[in-house]
């Protein structure tokens, strides 16, 4: 049995051997922190991400989606800040020539310390840690490093470089030349969805006569030259983002914070993934202009790790796009405001973001799936390696089998996949045992399976299997298709 330690690399070795996910270019050996998802990975990917915006734009009448380019105007990044503060503190260890990240540096040399019970002294250091980062105070940071011995893992020594800010933008060139950096024709690739919809605020204001509080999402590609990129998806320098924001009153940010930062988190447990799994991370360390900020996390093989940011922005971004712009980014507001008795009037709005990563989301829903079970008898051994997916986020809902390839029991059961393919995706096999069939189904997450067998013809009924409980029963074949839709819908 996988304990937490090994759960990891057997949910890595587990996404290759079943089509999820395969490390990109993979006959050349990869390409570090970048992943292509396979038969099965896409779809998985595809299902939540039509979950979340299904649950964001359809069951909201107040928000709406944009597909905005990744390539955007080089003066987005200016405003947005990007250019000049997306930076990581690095340090280099001199002997291994290895690069780490700061905080990734004290924070693995405080779980160490933990384990090994100096829990309040790891403490201390983490909270000295967050001092020092807000204030930039890379020379107490590099002392906080040699204070506690903090060595490199590769080569044993902690003989450090001084510390450096690391730009986490890709940038290419637009057009027939290359130019150097800072020339005009630099161009980025979006380190975030967010920029694309503060730069259309007003396109879909104004188009969809959108009244204040209402939301703009988004899900796309993102990009970051990530340095410490290990973790298999969990930090990738090719991701995907579902992001919205939420353009509000000012004055009314801290309760709409407040009802986002809920929302949010009943959206990861309507997936049937226990409370106890998730925590919530109140930022103490705030950038300049937000107001309040958490992260929802949850418990991966890896620990408790960030999945999703909830930020009370300020008009920060839309006051930035007007600055840099010139272009008024206001909105006129006609409710009546009970203090005057007059129109709130023209003012930009405040912004409550949440975002969230869907590859880490797709490691979430594999982390709380995956499932190693024996399944042992005192006369035979046996174990199964099921996935424990929700069903609507199954790549597969249902596979169809007969119990053997003659006395047309093949023909039944493709009039069972004619009637249900329209509705969800089914899988057909007529190989191999059932049990074995079983089995694979497990191991890619389908929930449900039904056999052809001779009583079928006889009576029209079918052995169902559910894939959690491995129960059995007979049903109508003409129960099928609801019996499915009733767990997805
Ligand atoms: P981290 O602290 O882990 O680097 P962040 O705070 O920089 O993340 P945000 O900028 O708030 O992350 O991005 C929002 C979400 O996008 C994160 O909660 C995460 O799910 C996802 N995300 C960010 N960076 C990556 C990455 N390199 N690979 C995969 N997902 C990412």
């Amino acid at each position: 049995m996988a304990n937490d330690s090994n759960k990891f690399q057997a949910i890595i070795s587990h996404c290759k051997e079943y089509g999820f996910i395969f490390p990109s270019s993979e006959i050349y050996d990869g390409l570090q922190a970048v992943y292509d998802y396979g038969q099965m990975g896409s779809e998985l990917k595809k299902n939540i991400r039509d979950y979340w915006w299904k649950s964001m734009t359809q069951l909201n009448d107040n928000i709406v989606g944009i597909d905005a380019a990744i390539f955007m105007h080089p003066t987005t990044w200016k405003a947005s800040g990007h250019v000049d503060n997306f930076n990581d503190p690095m340090i280099d260890n001199k002997d291994s020539k290895k690069r780490y990240r700061v905080d990734h540096l004290i924070e693995a040399h405080a779980e160490q310390m933990e384990k090994d019970g100096r829990i309040d002294e790891a403490k201390g250091m983490l909270v000295e840690m967050e001092n020092l980062l807000a204030k930039d105070d890379f020379a107490g940071l590099k002392q906080l490093i040699a204070d506690h011995g903090i060595t490199c893992s590769v080569s044993g020594t902690s003989n450090w470089t001084d510390i450096r800010q690391f730009n986490l933008m890709f940038a290419t060139e637009f057009g027939a030349v290359a130019a150097e950096e800072g020339q005009d024709n630099i161009v980025y690739l979006r380190p975030e969805t967010a920029q694309g919809i503060f730069v259309n605020f007003l396109n879909v204001q104004k188009t969809g006569r959108m009244k204040v509080p209402f939301g703009i999402a988004q899900t796309g590609k993102a990009f970051r030259n990530e340095i410490v990129a290990r973790q298999f998806i969990f930090r990738m320098r090719e991701f995907e983002q579902m992001e919205m924001q939420f353009f509000v009153r000012p004055g009314t940010e801290g309760e709409w914070y407040k009802y986002w930062k809920e929302a949010r988190l009943q959206w990861h447990l309507s997936l049937g993934i226990p409370a106890e799994s998730y925590r919530y991370h109140d930022h103490v360390k705030l950038a300049h202009y937000a107001k309040e900020a958490c992260d929802i996390e949850f418990n991966f093989p890896i620990g408790f790790k960030e999945v999703e940011g909830i930020h009370s922005r300020g008009k920060f971004d839309l006051w930035q796009h007007q600055e840099y712009s010139k272009k008024k980014m206001q909105y006129f507001d006609n409710d009546i405001d009970p203090a005057t008795g007059k129109p709130y009037g023209n003012y930009i709005p405040y912004v409550i973001e949440t975002s969230i990563g869907l590859d880490r989301m797709f490691l979430l829903v594999m982390s709380h799936a995956y499932e190693e079970q024996d399944l042992s008898t005192p006369e035979k051994p046996d174990s199964r390696v099921v996935l424990k997916l929700p069903a609507k986020l199954a790549p597969i809902k249902l596979a169809v089998f007969p119990l053997t390839k003659k006395d047309g029991l093949p023909e039944v059961a493709e009039r069972i996949m004619d009637e249900c393919r329209s509705s969800f995706r089914c899988f057909y096999e007529e190989k191999d045992a059932i049990g074995k069939r079983y089995r694979r189904m497990d191991a890619v997450g389908t929930p449900f399976c039904v056999t052809v067998d001779h009583q079928t013809k006889e009576d029209n009924t079918v052995t169902i299997r559910y894939r959690d409980s491995m129960e059995q029963e007979r049903i109508p074949v003409s129960e099928i298709r609801n019996r499915v839709l009733q767990a997805i819908g």
